[in-house]
């Protein structure tokens, strides 16, 4: 076995960090991080180049880096970040645009470092149709995406995709944004996640400037939105996005959608749902063994390593729940091949992977796989266990999706309950009791609860 130093966790740590994110993010924020030391309290020091990088790292990255140091280390450790005058900024000249960044220009930089965003688009660079590997599971929602990305006339609108998480529904989005601004550089491409959505929104209520919010959306000529599933419950932000869906839709701009459920699954306005269904409705499911040794070599391809056959079939063997795990998977081979001066063998790779093949346990299960797991187990929608239905039919599910997500992730209560359409930490406790006491008079649930976290553990 090789003994890590933390120094060597945090390089880990970092490396897969930066196929989560986009390269100016990387850029700006997580490449200049710096390990401190661990602290009495249990956490571990980050150190930051100033005050600002550390509260705006704490606030946007610290829960991607304490799962991505979770899975190098095993355990789950909470990082405390802080400035350090040692530490140098991570910028380094200009940056493209990325919405969150652009949006938030850090007003503590030095002029000459404010970032550029000659469009605001906020596309990822490295998310292309290029880049994007064709299997049976994705073919019909890759169609469509193509079609939608060779501009007017239109004819699906809205395009709506969805599917399982780390499926690719994001990289398409963006695949379609580079081809369209590719065809013509003056379109007015927009992406954005539903969650910047509402808070661009709410942050412009709050200034009295919904106007200038309203326009900024009203007058693009393609609007990608992702993740709308997040919308639900939210009521005012709903009725903001009917607006802007109106108004775009009316001048046949080009909309598009992500989500994790179908439309009729959603707990939205009627108004709402019903323009969600009157486009094209895509799926995208995971991918088989052929499709996931191919997304692998083009992957290494694009890094320039060589990636053997038998180690790729290994890896997409081990590695069969999504995309970006099996992405980060192949971004730790190629950490530790680097860390080790080795070249990638067989011997490498089932040592980068001890922790997930040997630990299952072990694993970052998201709440998001837990919600669906349990959905699909129990015949209903990720959606339901998130919405306010109080039949048995949903309680009992969803109190059970609670107990796993306390027994499988290092999510506190608070945190589980906002996953649960923003519940109470109580409600979460009450179910994790519930569940803890039925399983031990009722076998058929305890049965249940072993095969559900046999699923989720894999
Ligand atoms: P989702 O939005 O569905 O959760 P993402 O689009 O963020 O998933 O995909 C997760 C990661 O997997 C991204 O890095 C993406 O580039 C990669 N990925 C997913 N599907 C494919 C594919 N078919 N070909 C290449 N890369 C893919
Ligand atoms: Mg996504």
């Amino acid at each position: 076995m090789v003994w890590l130093l933390m120094e060597d966790y945090w390089t880990r740590t970092v490396v897969s960090v930066k196929a989560q994110v986009s390269p100016e993010v990387y850029n700006l924020w997580i490449r200049s991080l710096r390990p401190g030391k661990n602290l009495a309290d249990g956490r571990m020091e980050v150190l930051c180049h100033n005050d600002f990088a550390a509260d705006y790292v704490d606030k946007h990255y610290r829960t991607l880096l304490e799962s991505a140091m979770a899975v190098e280390k095993g355990t789950h450790q909470p990082l405390f970040f802080r400035a350090d005058p040692g530490v140098k900024s991570g910028i380094v000249g200009r940056h493209s645009n990325e919405s969150e960044v652009s949006e938030e220009p850090p007003p503590s930089l030095p002029e000459a470092e404010v970032i550029q965003s000659p469009a605001v688009s906020g596309l990822m660079e490295r998310y292309t149709f290029d880049l994007f590997v064709v299997g049976a599971c994705n073919q019909f929602a890759h169609a469509a995406a193509s079609r939608v990305a060779d501009g007017p006339p239109v004819v699906y609108n809205p395009l709506y995709m969805h599917g399982g998480t780390g499926l690719g529904k994001t990289h398409l989005l963006h695949a379609i944004g580079h081809k369209v601004l590719k065809d013509n550089p003056k379109a007015k491409v927009r992406y954005i996640s539903s969650e910047k959505f509402m808070t661009l929104f709410i942050d412009h209520t709050r200034m009295g400037r919904v106007n200038d919010f309203k326009s900024q959306f009203r007058s693009v000529d393609l609007l990608l939105v992702d993740d709308i599933h997040f919308f639900a419950g939210k009521k005012g932000t709903q009725e903001e996005f009917f607006h802007t869906f109106n108004a775009l839709y009316g001048d046949g701009k080009q909309i598009i959608l992500t989500s994790d459920s179908l439309p009729q699954d959603m707990p939205l306005d009627e108004r709402l749902r019903s323009r969600f269904a009157q486009g094209l409705v895509v799926d995208i499911h995971p991918p088989d063994l052929e499709t996931r040794v191919a997304i692998l070599k083009k992957k290494a391809l694009a890094e320039d390593i060589d990636l053997e056959d038998d180690v790729a079939f290994f890896l997409a063997d081990a590695i069969q729940t999504n995309v970006r795990e099996l992405e980060g998977a192949l971004i730790r081979v190629f950490a530790l091949a680097s860390i080790e001066k080795a070249p990638i063998t067989m011997a490498l790779v089932k040592e980068s992977l001890r922790n997930i093949l040997k630990n299952p346990e072990r694993r970052v299960i998201p709440i998001d796989e837990i919600q669906r797991t349990v959905a699909t187990f129990y015949k209903i929608a990720p959606m339901d266990l998130r919405s306010n239905k109080r039949s048995r039919e949903f309680s009992y599910p969803r109190q059970i999706a609670m107990y796993l997500c306390k027994k499988l992730t290092n999510h506190s209560y608070p945190e589980i309950g906002e996953q649960f359409g923003g519940r109470d930490h109580t409600t979460v406790l009450y179910a994790v009791g519930r569940v803890n006491e039925r399983q031990s008079e009722d076998s058929i649930l305890a049965k249940q609860l072993q095969s559900l976290t046999e699923m989720l553990s894999h």
